[in-house]
């Protein structure tokens, strides 16, 4: 059960979700065009700063509250719901946790207003899954970090109002004669940091995201976002949390295309019936009913592990492995519950089916979280 706060959270974002998402997203989506006047609305009602302190203009809610919001977003729409989870749990959170005071009070204000947007680049042309293998270098010249090399897929990174990126570079040899990766802040439009053209992609098509090369990239040495040497494993510690969230976006999406199949199976008639009184429609609404409910279990679970401090990395893991399969195997039948509708765009779960593979692949693939269960299994 959830609290009364969590609760009323929980309806106000499904409001927003209905009243102002629902009508134009889908106009967006074809566009590929970034939903501004959503983003702006969500860093009105405070949905950026959820669970950051006051402090620094945020909700002082919980990890708990912005799993909520996503998952109530992603019901309606995923490149909202990923705008916001990606804005938090990789652009701001980092910030936070690893930033100094300085740093904090600089970018975290506007990020937790809506009004700014961060990113975090991990991923390069060679390196996703196995993040340790970045290339990028940042090599310090007097008091400047100096950056060559090239990041794929980040999200919120070339938006009208990103503030900042935060990336992962080489800046030398560890100790046991590995590399040493750091993380380090560069704000937008700083001279050699390129945002190349937005990607065409299959799905989320009203997010951001851009590959960004690094040309004599010249940032302060102050730009340093926590220790030297510990940016892999800061990045590391961020995905653990982010996981969770990205398991409630899964949900999400899951129950949105119950939502749409029930409307749906009512609605149709074939036979001279509603879709929706043969069994075979009903079963099929039922499994998916099951999957988005299992799923929301999982997140919450993990969810409630991290809020009391326990361990919950494998629960996390499990957590994003079962909702966006669930996402997947929904996003399919909700479609065939559609018939020849559902490969129109004018139904939402088209949009759906095209938002739901990458669930599978972000924020760590499919087969990464089994690798994780299994190492925290003994394995
Ligand atoms: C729309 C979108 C937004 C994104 N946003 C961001 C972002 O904001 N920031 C960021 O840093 N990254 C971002 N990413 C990158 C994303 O996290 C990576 O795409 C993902 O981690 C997979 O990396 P890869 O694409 O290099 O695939 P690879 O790592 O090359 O994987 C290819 C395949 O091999 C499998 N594989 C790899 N290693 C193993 C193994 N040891 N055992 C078994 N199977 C294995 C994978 O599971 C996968 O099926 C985004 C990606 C997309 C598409």
């Amino acid at each position: 059960m959830l609290s009364e706060e969590h609760e009323a959270l929980r309806q106000s974002v499904r409001e927003l979700a209905g009243e102002v998402v629902a009508p134009i997203i889908g106009d967006f989506y074809e566009r590929h065009a970034f939903p501004y006047e959503i983003v702006h609305q969500m860093g009105k009602m405070g949905l950026f700063g959820l669970p950051f302190p006051e402090r620094y203009g945020g909700m002082d809610g919980d990890y708990l509250a912005l799993c909520l919001a996503i998952e109530e977003l992603a019901r309606v729409d995923s490149s909202v719901a990923v705008t916001l989870e990606a804005g938090i749990s990789l652009g701001a959170m980092p910030i936070y946790r690893f930033g100094t005071d300085e740093q904090k009070d600089r970018w975290l204000p506007a990020l937790c207003r809506g009004e700014s947007l961060a990113a975090f680049g991990l991923t390069e042309p060679g390196a996703g899954s196995d993040a340790g293998g970045t290339a990028t270098r940042a090599v310090l010249d007097g008091d400047e970090w100096v950056i060559n090399g090239s990041k794929s897929f980040i999200t919120n990174s070339g938006t009208d109002i990103t503030s900042v990126v935060t990336v992962t570079a080489v800046t030398g040899v560890a100790a046991d004669g590995t590399k040493e990766i750091s993380s380090i802040m560069v704000p937008s439009g700083t001279p050699g940091f390129t945002v190349q053209p937005a990607y065409s992609k299959v799905g989320w098509c009203a997010s951001d995201t851009h590959e960004l090369t690094f040309d004599d990239c010249r940032v302060p040495a102050a730009n340093l976002l926590g220790t030297r040497g510990r940016g892999y494993a800061q990045f590391l510690q961020i995905l653990d949390e982010g996981r969770i969230a990205f398991a409630a976006l899964g949900t999400g999406l899951a129950q949105g295309c119950v939502d749409e199949s029930v409307k749906y199976a009512l609605a149709r008639h074939a036979f001279g019936r509603p879709i929706g009184s043969f069994q075979a429609i009903q079963f099929k609404i039922a499994d998916m009913e099951a999957r988005a409910h299992t799923a929301r279990l999982a997140w919450r679970d993990a969810a409630a592990r991290l809020l009391a401090g326990e361990p919950f990395k494998r629960q996390a893991a499990i957590a994003k492995l079962v909702a966006s399969e669930a996402a997947m195997d929904n996003a399919r039948d909700a479609t065939q519950v559609h018939g020849g509708y559902g490969f129109m765009n004018e139904f939402p779960v088209g949009r759906f089916y095209r938002d739901a593979k990458i669930l599978e692949i972000g924020e760590g693939t499919s087969e990464v979280q089994r690798m994780l269960i299994a190492r925290d299994l003994g394995l």
